[in-house]
């Protein structure tokens, strides 16, 4: 399979894409991103991804390179070059290739980078018997609303939930939860839905919508408020949400068992709602 990218106006197979070695994302990690899945070849809430990569770049100042009828019909064409039905696309903006010095270049074009990856559906046994996750101390900027590619807190941080032998980490700051190494947490306790809100401190992820949209659209009660360390770790379920791994319970946390130890009832509840409303979005004729 040949997988095609696209890199500043041109689509090409990946393997003949190059940048140079000044550019900003490579030297400064100085640019942001978007992962957006598509099912069926349907961009999913395609409208909020753009958004978010609106207000990404607005939070580093940068102009955006294109207008939303642009990026949609990149992304349609993106989609349509690349075999299979279901991709996960990842768009990459950098502030462009120019001398090396942290101040803003002036007028240098960004550089735009697009690739198409197969999207494979989340592991129906993690779905079943859920995952493990360890907790550390949040020790990222007060940015993380930013979608920035200068991931390396979030490379460490989901490092050690790998030598722990588990799924993900998940993140305290000033003993309050903030979401995971690459996800948003959700915790359920004495049957209410509890979610931190949105701020400076975490991603505004587009998952997280979905599940705040369908719990109030099927009467299931929830809390958008700060969780403490204490009722995370009293919660009867946690779940963890991203665009590419869906809903997965975690059911064991830093070794211990979170209620049941199994996927609790409002978890199974909540998967079968989002896996029902993808399946609308699948069916929609493409527009
Ligand atoms: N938080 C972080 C730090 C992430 O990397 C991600 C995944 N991109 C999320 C939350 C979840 O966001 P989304 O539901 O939009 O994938």
């Amino acid at each position: 399979m040949v997988q095609i990218v696209h890199l500043n106006g041109q689509f090409l197979p990946l393997e003949e894409a190059r940048i140079p070695v000044l550019d900003r994302g490579f030297i400064f990690g100085d640019g942001v991103y978007e992962v957006i899945p598509v099912y069926s070849r349907h961009p999913f809430r395609l409208q909020d991804h753009l958004k978010r990569l609106q207000h990404s770049l607005d939070g580093i100042r940068l102009a955006n390179p294109h207008s939303d009828v642009e990026w949609t019909a990149l992304v349609r064409e993106l989609i349509a070059r690349n075999e299979g039905e279901d991709q996960y696309l990842y768009l990459h903006i950098t502030r462009g290739v120019a001398k090396r010095d942290h101040a803003f270049p002036k007028d240098t074009p960004a550089t735009v980078f697009m690739m198409s990856s197969p999207l494979l559906p989340p592991d129906p046994v993690l779905r079943q018997n859920g995952v493990a996750a360890i907790t550390a101390v949040d020790n990222r900027w007060l940015r993380c609303d930013i979608k920035a590619i200068s991931l390396l807190p979030n490379v460490l941080l989901r490092q050690l939930a790998v030598d722990a032998g588990t799924a993900e980490t998940v993140m305290l700051r000033d003993g309050f939860l903030s979401e995971g190494a690459a996800s948003n947490i959700f915790v359920v306790r004495d049957g209410i839905l509890l979610a931190p809100p949105k701020g400076p401190l975490m991603l505004p992820g587009i998952t997280y919508d979905v599940v705040l949209e369908l719990a109030a659209a099927n009467n299931i009660v929830f809390h958008v408020e700060p969780v403490a360390e204490s009722i995370l770790r009293s919660a009867d379920e946690i779940w963890l949400t991203s665009s590419t791994k869906e809903i997965l319970p975690i059911t064991h946390l830093d070794g211990h068992a979170v209620g049941s130890g199994t996927p609790g009832p409002l978890y199974r509840k909540l998967d079968q709602l989002y896996q029902d409303y993808k399946a609308t979005i699948m069916r929609q004729p493409s527009s």
